[in-house]
């Protein structure tokens, strides 16, 4: 059986504790792996190895540093199909979205490889002839990073690609779920000569234990987090006691409008792909609709047809659209979030009920509700599941109202064939990321981030390097 340690100082050791954890698969419950079960001694090993590789790795040449991170790139194309496999079977999704997985993954170091070299300083014009003023960017120090499951690669390489092209160097805390797909990485990135110390792994499932370690130690200058808005809020105040750096990545509640003038097909197969992409695990998904009354049948037909059509089951089985959810509380959040909205009115369209499956598999059926309204708990709090409400409205005013009515802002869609509305509606949604007619917006060289409660910082892009680099003012007297 596979059973990954800590990868620590470029070298893979045993955990403190001694111990392993299982890590099992969502859609039978069976042991994938096991992964070291580290702590608190093992995270100040890390930080030991992080601040000591930092000094020799900053200093390299951008163009250093760039040609180590392509070698990564090439690291996870030559074991694309490796590391898909593995995460389709610790984390659930269908195996085609795995292989995407790991391309976007990938994607983030050839990006960051050739942006490590365009990290430009200033001169500014002085107030004396016998001056010189310089701004320059350095990197911040040791990063830490704590992700998620629900991309076990690319929420860790979004992180590290630019943060090692910056000159940082990293100790990263995967989630307990996914820990395996984390690992290979590490092998991938060991493999590719990336020097000791640069980038360190401690998996473990004592979260807060890891994460306090992390935060308490003020040899780490920046944090970076994907994960709930409610752990990512307590990180905040973790991270105030040494002024740390943070960037947060945290919960969505994603509208998508669809207004009177859209094409009803597109529209449909654009809002269904947002929707049920990782089974509806992601903070990006679609997590409410909001359509014009003069459509709202046809509409609502054709998400069904659409929806009934897609095929449930175990990610490596072929031609599966929907895995299974990550975990039973997952799958009891999904099943209250239907019988709520059922209970206060809503139409079950297709779906509405868990998939009975062998072993314990999570499945639920995706399902499309009509006639949602705000006081139903799908409208109020992020579903993460394959549930798709839709609420109807006779205005874009309301449309606007209702989709900004939210402490939420990560990403908003909406479709319409009106250039002017399109302009108005894109402007005036309060949220980090907006698609038009496009439900899938996120790719390696665009700014990935949230406004109000779904977070701080960027990642992604130019932007997504400016969180691990300092701005240093020089100034030069010349007399
Ligand atoms: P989700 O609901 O998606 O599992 P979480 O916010 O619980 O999101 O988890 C995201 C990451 O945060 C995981 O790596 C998890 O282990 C970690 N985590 C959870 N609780 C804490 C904590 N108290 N301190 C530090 N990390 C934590």
């Amino acid at each position: 059986m596979m059973r990954y340690r800590l990868y620590i100082d470029g070298a893979w050791q045993e955990a403190s504790t001694g111990t392993y954890f299982d890590v099992t698969n969502p859609a039978d419950g069976l042991v994938v792996g096991q992964a070291a079960d580290g702590g608190k001694e093992d995270v100040t090993k890390a930080v030991d190895a992080a601040s000591k590789a930092f000094p020799g790795w900053s200093r390299k040449t951008a163009r250093e540093r760039g040609e180590l991170l392509a070698r990564v790139y090439d690291g996870m194309m030559n074991r694309k199909e490796e590391m898909a496999r593995l995460m389709t079977l610790e984390q659930g999704k269908p195996l085609a979205e795995a292989r995407g997985e790991v391309q976007y993954a990938a994607d983030f170091f050839q990006w960051y490889a050739e942006e490590a070299k365009r990290i430009y300083g200033e001169t500014i014009p002085a107030n004396s002839p016998d001056k010189r003023i310089w701004v320059q960017h350095q990197p911040v120090g040791v990063a830490a990073a704590i992700t998620p499951w629900n991309f076990p690669a690319a929420m860790i390489t979004r992180k590290a690609a630019p943060a090692l092209a910056a000159g940082c160097t990293m100790v990263a805390k995967p989630a307990e779920q996914t820990p395996l797909t984390a690992a290979l990485l590490a092998e991938i990135m060991e493999e590719a000569g990336i020097p000791a110390g640069v980038f360190n792994l401690v998996t473990g499932t004592r979260a807060a234990e890891i994460g306090d370690a992390l935060l308490e130690d003020e040899r780490v200058r920046k944090l970076t987090f994907t994960g709930s808005t409610e752990v990512g809020k307590t990180l905040m105040k973790k991270a105030a006691d040494t002024v740390k750096r943070i960037s947060l990545e945290l919960g969505g509640h994603a509208p998508y409008l669809v207004f009177e003038d859209a094409d009803l097909e597109k529209a449909a197969k654009e809002v269904l792909a947002s929707k049920f992409r990782n089974a509806g695990q992601t903070c990006v998904c679609t997590n409410r609709v909001y359509v014009h009354r003069s459509i709202k049948e046809e509409f609502a037909d054709l998400l069904a047809r659409y929806t009934g059509e897609m095929k449930v089951g175990p990610g490596l089985e072929e031609g599966v659209q929907i895995g299974p959810l990550i975990d039973q509380a997952a799958l009891e959040k999904v099943e209250r979030h239907v019988r709520d909205a059922e209970a206060k009115g809503a139409r079950v369209m297709v779906g509405g009920r868990a998939v009975p499956a062998e072993g314990s598999g999570c499945f639920f059926e995706p399902t499309v509700l009509l006639d949602t309204t705000e006081e139903m708990l799908v409208e109020q709090e992020e579903t993460f599941g394959p549930v798709l409400p839709v609420h109807v409205f006779d205005t874009e005013e309301e449309a606007l109202t209702l989709a900004n009515n939210t402490r939420f802002g990560l990403a908003a869609y909406l479709y319409t064939r009106d250039l002017s509305r399109a302009v108005r509606i894109s402007e005036s949604l309060e949220y980090g990321i907006v698609g038009v007619n496009d439900g899938m917006p996120s790719t390696v060289q665009t700014p990935f981030g949230g406004v109000k409660e779904s977070g701080l910082g960027r990642e992604g892009g130019r932007y997504g390097i400016e969180e691990y680099l300092e701005t240093k003012y020089i100034s030069i007297g010349l007399k």
